[in-house]
Order: C-alpha cells, then structure tokens, then sequence
C-alpha cells in the first residue's frame, strides 16, 4: 500500500470541501453520476476504435446503493476505469485550468464561487463524507486498485481484486451535526428526488435496488397478506427529450414536456426543436409560451433557459443564451461543448455559449416570421403578449437588433389590423412621401384626432401606435425601405417669411400663448376642429407624455405648434373681435387648453377652463341663434 499526498491546491480545495458551509451540499450526488457516465461514453469512443472492446449500450448503467447500517452510497459504473497512474493523476491533482483561478481568491468568496459555480466533481463529495474509497479498474488491465482518503492528509492505494471495468465509488457519511443531516443521503426517497431534479436526462439508466410490497400467494380480498421484496427501479428518464428524433414525436408530447418542466400551464403557442451538428453541436428545446407570466413586466424578473451539460443540469435559468428581448421564450439546451464546471462568469465568455446564443435567436427569429406569414391570427395573438419585448429590442443596445426585428412587428392602420411595415409600404401611394403614424390610446382615438381627417379623405393609410413604446421605436428605426416615418402631428418647419405673413390676429395669439408653444400656423385641412397641437423636431407630444411619467424625468417638452382652422366658424368670429380684449385672451386660452386635452396634456388651469366653457354654453343655450363666440 502507498500513502501519498496531494498537491497543494487539491489539498486546499479539499479543505475547502470539508468546512463548507454551502448550503448544497447535495450536488455531489449529480457530480459523482456525471463521472460515472463520462467514463462510460468514454468507453464508448474507445469501443468504436477498438474491435477488441465490445459496448453494448444496454449493458451499460449506473448503480446507487445505500447502506443505512454501514452509513455509506454507493455509485457503481462500468465505465473505463482508471490505472494506478491515472488514479494518481485524476485524484490526486488538480490539472483543470479553470480551477486555478481559485487560488485569488478569499476564503469565504471560494467557498461558495467553486463550489456553487465551478462545481468541482469527484471532491464535492468531501462535502458530505468523512472517507471515500474508490475501487476501480481500467479496461486496459487486469487487475484492480483501491484508492481511499479521509480528507486533506492524502491518500492511499492498494491492489484490489475487480471483476469488470469501471468504478465503485462509496462515500462514509459524516456523522448528522445540528446544522446538516447527513442520514438523509441514505434515504431511497431522497436520492429518488436528487437524481430526477439534478441528473433525470443523463443518458444511461440510474438503477437502484428498492423496498417493494406485493400481495402474497395467499393473500385473498377478505384477507390481504403483503410481502416485501427487493427490486432494481431506474431513477432517471434516460433519454431527454431534446435527443429524441423530432419525427419521433407529436405535438402533444412537446405540450407535455412544456407542463412537465413548470414552463406554464396551457400550452404554448409553439416550439422549436434545434438538433446542431458542427463549430458547435447542442440540441434544444424551446418554447413561445401562449400567455405572459402574471409576472411578465416585473423588471427583476429573470428569464432564462435551463442549461444541461451533457444530459446534466448546470444551470436552471441561464440568461446568457437569450438575448434579452427574447427573455420571455422558455426552454431547455443541452450541448456537449460547454464544460460542466464552468463557471458562471466564464461561462459568459466562452465563444461556444456565444454560438448557442446566436443560433437560437436566430431559430426563434426565423419560426416568428414564420407564423406571421402563415397564420396571421396565430402571430397577432403572440404579439398581443410579447411584441412589447420584441419593440424594446429594436431600440434598446442603440438599436443594434433593430434590422432583425423590424418586419417582425405588426400594426392596426385606419384602413387594416395586424399590417408590417412591408404591406404598409407596399400599399402606398405612388406620390406618397411618408409613412405616416399617429399616436393615441387606442384605434377608435386615433380615428377621432382632428388632424387624422385630412389623411383618411385623401384616403392614405396611418399606421396606430397604440403603445408609448411605439414611438420609440420608430425613432430609433427611422426609415423603412427608404421612406421615412412621420407623425401626421408633425409639423413642417414654419419658414420666417411665414411668420412674417401672419395674419394679426395669429400674430396677437402667439403673444397670448408665449412661452406655450413656439409657433401658430393657420391649417385648412382641419375641417369639423377648430385647433389641435402638433410639434416639430425631436421630441413628439407622445414622447413628452411617456418620459414625464419615467422615474429621472428631465422635463423635456415638445416644440409645440397650434394649428388653427381659419374656416372654423369660432376663428372666424375670433378674427373680428377686438384682439386688445379680455374676451380675446380667454378664447384663446380656451382653444388652446382645448388643443392640449385632444393631445392628452394636462392644462394648467382646469378650474378657469371649465368656468369658460359653462360661460360660453350658457350664452349659447340662452340664446341658440346667436353664434358661439360672442365679446
Ligand atoms: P472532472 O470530472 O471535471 O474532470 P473530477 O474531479 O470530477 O473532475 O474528476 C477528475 C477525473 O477523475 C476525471 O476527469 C476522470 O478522468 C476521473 N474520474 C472521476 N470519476 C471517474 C469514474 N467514475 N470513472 C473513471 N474516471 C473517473
């Protein structure tokens, strides 16, 4: 027998093992099973080169065994098994690259960073037991070793007598302290619930032998006897979904495996089955659920896939391989390319969780526009719930994934629902310059602005936008094909010449309103209104109204425009007052505050604007044949 000692830094991971206090401790179970199916598709490869060596995959599985009395786990594999050289390299050392990193930092930082993030494999188990023996042999021999520590001291090997390759690794817990239950590892039910949640998709059978009741021969109805027995149960489902041929399956299992994995409750709208082959091989599940979560717009709501290494879980919402727009789509991924002891900061990094991330957003890209070209209603509902996440994507990064997401979103016009951008453009008229957009709260308001009339007579198409979003987006994109978009309540620059041309009364107005709005232009095309509010430049009345309700608010205002109608009968009898009046100053104010609530602003004072517009019923209600404006 040998006593040998660790390197230093397998000693102080192990040290590190022993006084954890991470909370869970239970992972070593899922690091153990990993080994144990890594060295069995290891014998896999080594099979597939070597005519010598059979791999029959049925003969192949895991084995845990529990032992109240001893107070010891078991896991048994038949995979490749390890020489005496190896058992020194593999356990005695730590070659990994990643695990370096660790020495930097502090002790309380390194207890839950590598044990939470980086995993660290065979030596969690230090976690939960005093001593571990590992009796192993390799394919390649034919005898044995037995490998035993009690910790951080070092360890020992023997020559050891072993029928078949592989490993037996078993694990002496620690005795129950009053802060940990080390007993409950050797529960059936709880190794039962630690292998379905951490390792339920590792590809071979996880088999334990379990306490089972059946009737006994002579157990009648009136007199039921039960006998015990013992029988081998396969704790995990062995084949993941993802790895299934999607031929093989209807969408009915997919609308399952949704509810089984608590993505939601009803089914989802649809789902992506991804199976890539090459730079980078992973295979994918994902799913457009069909409602929001009632959490949906909690900002410290966090979306993610469930990352699987290999069959085994490593992450549960890993918010890496989405991009954020796309946070609300649910699913899992699987890929033998991302190390399982990654951590989660490296993780980020990696080149092949990039390519993940970039396949699947394309994936999911691509089966949007998908149903939007074959089943319109189907897509309307889906943006109905998400298209709120997919427009913050086309502005936000300084709307990087602008071009990716424009022909994905949808709009209600005057004339048509659920209209792109695209049919919008193709509709337009030959002399038609703009896409022109209106802003309301809803379908029937736009409809109502006094401004939208003149569009919708020289029957040109508006697109709605419904939602304070909207606008954002729309700057943010600019133009589409070529043509520009503009808000039908923007104004063309009023050129001085104009200014200088103004009739008086305009020009004893803009006095009146100083300081309110930056210009006032006469508008014919306002049949039925006699005023409304545009703006010119940057920012729109829509936007003014969304940033005053964000938290840091910086006052920012819109240029404001009054459009009068000249041919309204109430400008008409405004131009023959007497502009010097007080009566001139309170209609104008009146229109004003008037233009303010079409736009949905706040007036400065409602209590005089409600005194006048009793006073001027009043007078029209006294005497009905007299026109509204009288001084
Ligand atoms: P990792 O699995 O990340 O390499 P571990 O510390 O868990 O790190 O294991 C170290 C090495 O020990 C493995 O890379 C493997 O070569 C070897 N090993 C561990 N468990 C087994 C096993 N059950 N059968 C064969 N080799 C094993």
């Amino acid at each position: 027998m040998q006593n040998k000692k660790y390197n230093a830094e397998t000693e102080r991971l192990m040290d590190l093992m022993i006084h954890s206090i991470y909370t869970n401790k239970e992972i070593f179970l899922r690091e153990l099973i990993s080994n144990a199916s890594d060295a069995m598709d290891k014998m896999y490869y080594i099979a597939l080169n070597d005519d010598k060596v059979k791999f029959n995959h049925e003969d192949y599985f895991i084995r845990i065994t529990p032992d109240k009395e001893k107070r010891t786990i078991t896991i048994e594999d038949g995979g490749l098994g390890m020489t005496e050289e190896e058992l020194v390299e593999n356990l005695g050392t730590i070659a990994k690259s990643g695990s370096l990193d660790f020495k930097n930092l502090n002790k309380k930082d390194a207890d839950h960073e590598i044990i939470g993030q980086f995993g660290v494999g065979f030596y969690s188990a230090f976690m939960v037991a005093d001593e571990i023996s590992v009796l192993t042999k390799s394919y390649k021999e034919d005898g044995g070793h037995l490998w035993k520590s009690k910790g951080a001291d070092g360890y020992s090997i023997e020559d050891a007598e072993k029928e078949n390759h592989g490993t037996i690794i078993t694990l002496h817990l620690r005795e129950n302290s009053e802060e940990e239950n080390y007993d409950q590892y050797l529960d059936e039910y709880k190794i039962r619930e630690l292998v379905s949640h951490y390792s339920n998709y590792i590809s071979y059978p996880i088999k334990m032998e379990v306490e089972k009741k059946r009737p006994t021969a002579d157990s009648t109805d009136d007199d039921p006897k039960f006998e015990s027995y013992r029988e081998d149960d396969v704790l995990n489902s062995s084949v993941p979904m993802w790895r299934k041929n999607k031929n093989e399956l209807k969408d009915e299992d997919y609308n399952n495996f949704f509810r089984q994995r608590h993505f939601g409750f009803e089914d989802p709208l649809a789902h992506i089955h991804i199976s890539v082959e090459g730079m980078i091989s992973f295979k994918s599940i994902l799913y457009i659920p069909s409602r929001r979560p009632f959490d949906f717009l909690n900002p410290d709501k966090k979306g993610g896939l469930e990352l699987y290494s290999n069959g085994v879980l490593i992450m549960e919402k890993c918010e890496d391989l989405l991009p954020d727009y796309l946070s609300f789509v649910k699913g899992v991924v699987d890929s033998e390319d991302i190390s399982l002891n990654i951590s989660r900061e490296m993780l980020q990094k990696t080149r092949e969780l990039q390519l993940i991330k970039k396949n699947i957003e394309k994936k999911i890209l691509d089966e949007l526009a998908k149903i939007l070209k074959n089943d319109r209603e189907k897509y309307a509902e889906f943006f109905e719930n998400f298209g709120v996440s997919l427009k913050s994507g086309a502005y936000e990064n300084y709307g990087a994934d602008k071009d990716k997401l424009k022909d994905l979103f949808i709009y209600t016009t005057t004339k048509r629902d659920h209209v792109t951008f695209n049919e919008y453009r193709k509709n337009m008229k030959p002399d038609q310059d703009f896409i022109y957009y209106a802003n309301g709260s809803s379908i029937e308001a736009i409809k109502d602005l006094p401004q939208i009339k003149h569009f919708i007579d020289k029957d040109i198409e508006v697109l709605a936008l419904t939602d304070p979003i909207d606008e954002f987006v729309i700057k943010m994109l600019e133009e589409y094909d070529d043509k520009k978009f503009k808000s039908i309540s923007e104004t063309d620059d009023v050129k001085e010449e104009d200014e200088k041309s103004l009739q008086d009364y305009v020009k004893k107005m803009k006095e009146i309103l100083e300081g309110e709005v930056s210009s006032i232009r006469e508008n014919p095309n306002l049949k039925d209104d006699a005023a409304y509010l545009s703006s010119k430049g940057e920012i729109s009345i829509e936007m003014e109204k969304t940033l005053s309700h964000m938290p840091n608010n910086q006052g920012f205002k819109a240029d404001k425009v009054l459009e009068v109608n000249p041919n309204h009968p109430a400008l008409k009898k405004l131009k023959e007052m007497d502009e010097a009046s007080e009566d001139f100053k309170t209609y104008t104010k009146l229109l004003y505050d008037g233009a303010r609530l079409v736009a949905g602003l706040d007036i400065e004072d409602p209590i005089a604007y409600a005194r006048n517009v009793s006073k001027l019923s009043l007078i029209h209600i006294s005497e009905p044949t007299r026109p509204l404006y009288i001084s």
